[in-house]
């Protein structure tokens, strides 16, 4: 017996932190939604009681650090679960780039194993797991345009983005979403307005969605990798209608409207930068020109 996910990544429309917690972690507010570039789960039964993780992605780990495994040991211990299972992760989404990819990989897990080993949980309680797996695992679980807050676990789901193109750029780098939270200084961030950035999404106002886009981890990233501006600026040149560094970086994405003007951006950035992508974000509302 077996299953398979979509396990799609995620950008973020705003990110922001508004102070540090007594018990470290930081308070943030953001409003992400998810797009069309996913890797695919596929789950296989096992008669033996243990969890496999297998993909042809050196990057991706087979052991305790992948939190696909850690989604399917916490549903196994939570249920009493004795099967086991063989989790084959097909990596599409860039791995450490900002875009959750391991998180929707978790919480493609969760959604998965509810089905095969046949628990009826509710997508609340599957996103409540997840919130012991990594802050941005709940949101992954619904797969939607929402608000989080507190550490990322809180998820109140908001009307999906007017519809426009999404091309994203990933430089050859890595960014350790910890390092560049340990960088940040609170005292001196440009916050962006995460209400304005709602309304602009009840409105389905897609130059507001523009101009409310904001990531106060953006200027601490790109102090230390000079690419992301490259990036920015390359974008901005090619005539992008906004542009924006998604989660710790270091993916950047920029908005349009218009097909030919996404695939100027993209060939805009062929031989500067490795991995480009052109997609749609999901579930958005009206035809494009
Ligand atoms: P975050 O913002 O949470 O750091 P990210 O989207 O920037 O995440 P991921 O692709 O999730 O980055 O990878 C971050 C690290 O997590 C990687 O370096 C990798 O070792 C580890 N990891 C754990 N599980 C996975 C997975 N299923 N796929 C990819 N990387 C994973």
């Amino acid at each position: 017996m077996y299953v398979l996910e979509k396990a799609p990544a995620k950008i973020n429309l705003t990110l922001d932190v508004l102070y540090k917690r007594p018990d470290d972690y930081h308070e943030i507010e953001m409003v992400m939604t998810t797009i069309d570039l996913a890797d695919r789960i596929e789950l296989v039964s096992l008669n033996e009681d243990c969890i496999k993780i297998e993909s042809e992605n050196r990057f991706v780990p087979n052991d305790e650090r992948n939190l696909a495994y850690r989604a399917a040991k916490l549903l196994k211990e939570t249920y009493q679960i004795t099967k086991g299972v063989k989790i084959y992760i097909e990596k599409h989404i860039p791995v450490a780039a900002g875009l959750a990819g391991g998180s929707s990989d978790a919480a493609a897990t969760l959604r998965g194993l509810n089905r095969l080993w046949s628990l009826g949980l509710s997508i609340e309680r599957l996103a409540s797991l997840g919130a012991k797996i990594g802050s941005d695992v709940s949101f992954c679980v619904y797969n939607t345009t929402a608000l989080a807050q507190g550490r990322g676990e809180i998820i109140t789901e908001l009307p999906a983005p007017p519809a426009c193109w999404v091309v994203l750029a990933k430089p050859t780098l890595g960014v350790s979403t910890q390092s560049i939270y340990q960088k940040l200084n609170l005292s001196e961030v440009n916050h962006p307005n995460t209400t304005a950035m709602i309304d602009a999404l009840k409105n389905g106002d897609y130059l507001s969605m523009c101009r409310e886009l904001g990531n106060v981890l953006e200027p601490t990233t790109v102090s230390l990798y000079q690419e992301v501006y490259q990036i920015k600026r390359q974008m901005e040149q090619s005539g992008a209608d906004a542009v924006l560094m998604s989660g710790s970086g270091p993916t950047v994405f920029a908005f349009v409207r218009q097909e030919s003007r996404a695939h100027r951006i993209y060939n805009s950035l062929r031989g500067f930068c490795d991995e480009v992508y052109v997609v749609r974000m999901l579930g958005y509302q009206e035809p494009l020109d």
